[in-house]
């Protein structure tokens, strides 16, 4: 296996369990590994510390062991096995599940997988490389898989093509890794905490539903009775059900995406069937907000996907999230709810905090803040790795 040996003093992260290795802090390599190479890590003194997958770019060594070199051959059956068994202890892995049967099995750093994400939906697995090494072992993770879940797993489905790095030269194409026999490929009907949702992998966003909200959506469900909801940057609808569900007496869901709104629909009917006070629509959001009369909703949703993907991104994020918050807030209905979200991983719950109290400033309304969001169990982070820590939000009361 190709050394790489750190800098002096470099090695201190590491010793941590911080998993990456930056370009930075490498003083030489022995050899010239390709993009994926399994490498392992020195420290400048020369004791090993490490192994990982190495890559072009700020981030060089990815780790996937801090004790063994290389790897063990069960490596990839124990790493999901233990990602699993934390699923299963918040009980979102449960074989008879009537409630939950979908729920991201690995998160990446948060599970000693970096650049590696499998969401399950129930016995489908869809997975997403976000380096060369994770997409270049897609085959020993589809072999895990296999061995872990035996006849429940339905598929595996990898939609690396938009996540992986280019720069590998890889064949990127998404596609079936495994399929069971019988299997057929169609939109997957999907429980969450006993409401209904198709989720489509092949033609939806990231791997086919934004699980990441499950914990929000089952408080604003606690929130809606007797509200008149609005849900922005809605996609198929996940908040909408739960608003539904929870008593709202209308609800408006709001997307750019056709193709979202047109599933959004197919999934209200599919819960409560044709005569629902829920009307989709495709537009932007925040146009929409703006043109909004002032106190048509008491509820309003506010999830736009990531306005900061890098630092370098960062001012002009923090301006957006203010600009749109100051919207939400000055038209929501006196003694309204604002449920705000950023999943922006450069910016952080300070923040986002920041850009939403300048956002009611403006407004000049009285704002209270009723709890702070968060992503859930299974989008585990690693105390090592707070970088993990990617979704935050904010319950608003508004006068
Ligand atoms: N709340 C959703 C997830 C939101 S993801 C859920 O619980 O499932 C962000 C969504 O914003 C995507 O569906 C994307 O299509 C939509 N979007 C992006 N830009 C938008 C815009 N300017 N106006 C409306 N929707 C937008």
């Amino acid at each position: 296996m190709i050394k790489i040996f750190l800098k002096k003093g470099r090695e201190e992260s590491l010793l941590r369990f911080h998993p990456w290795v930056f370009s930075g802090a490498i003083a030489s390599i022995q050899g010239t590994p390709a993009e994926g190479d399994l490498v392992s890590v020195y420290s400048a003194s020369g004791d090993y510390l490490a192994c990982g997958h190495y890559q072009i770019g700020s981030i060089a060594v990815r780790v996937l062991s801090f004790d063994s070199n290389p790897l063990s051959s069960d490596f990839w059956r124990n790493s999901i096995r233990k990602a699993l068994d934390v699923r299963e202890s918040v009980g979102l892995y449960n074989r008879n599940s009537e409630q939950t049967n979908c729920f991201r099995l690995v998160h990446g750093e948060g599970d000693g997988l970096p650049g590696l994400i499998i969401d399950w939906y129930d016995g489908v697995c869809v997975m997403q490389a976000h380096s060369a090494g994770m997409f270049r072992s897609k085959l020993q993770i589809c072999e895990a898989l296999k061995d872990i879940f035996g006849e429940r797993l339905k598929a595996v489905y990898d939609k690396s093509s938009g996540t992986a790095p280019f720069k590998a030269g890889l064949d990127l194409c998404d596609g079936y890794v495994y399929t069971a026999p019988g299997f057929d490929d169609k939109e997957q009907l999907v429980l969450e905490n006993g409401h209904k949702f198709l989720v489509n992998w092949t033609e939806g966003q990231k791997t086919g539903f934004f699980l990441d909200q499950r914990e929000n959506r089952a408080r604003v469900g606690r929130y809606a009775e007797g509200k008149r909801v609005l849900n922005l940057f809605c996609y198929t609808g996940g908040f909408s059900i739960y608003a539904l569900a929870g008593g709202a007496v209308s609800c408006d869901s709001v997307d750019s995406s056709a193709k979202a709104v047109s599933l959004l629909n197919r999934n209200v009917e599919l819960n409560f069937g044709p005569d629902t006070p829920h009307k989709g629509i495709c537009a932007d959001a925040i146009e929409f907000l703006k043109q909004c009369p002032q106190d048509r909703y008491d509820l309003m949703i506010v999830d736009p996907p990531a306005f900061a993907k890098h630092r370098g991104v960062l001012k002009n994020a923090l301006r957006a999230y203010q600009r749109l918050n100051a919207a939400a807030i000055s038209k929501v209905a006196p003694g309204g709810i604002v449920f705000t979200f950023s999943c922006s991983q450069v910016v952080d719950k300070e923040a986002f905090a920041l850009a939403v109290f300048s956002a009611a400033a403006q407004t000049g309304r009285r704002v209270r803040i009723l709890d702070r969001l968060c992503q859930p169990a299974d989008h585990s982070v690693s105390i090592y790795h707070p970088e993990g820590e990617y979704l935050k939000g904010l319950l608003l009361y508004v006068e």
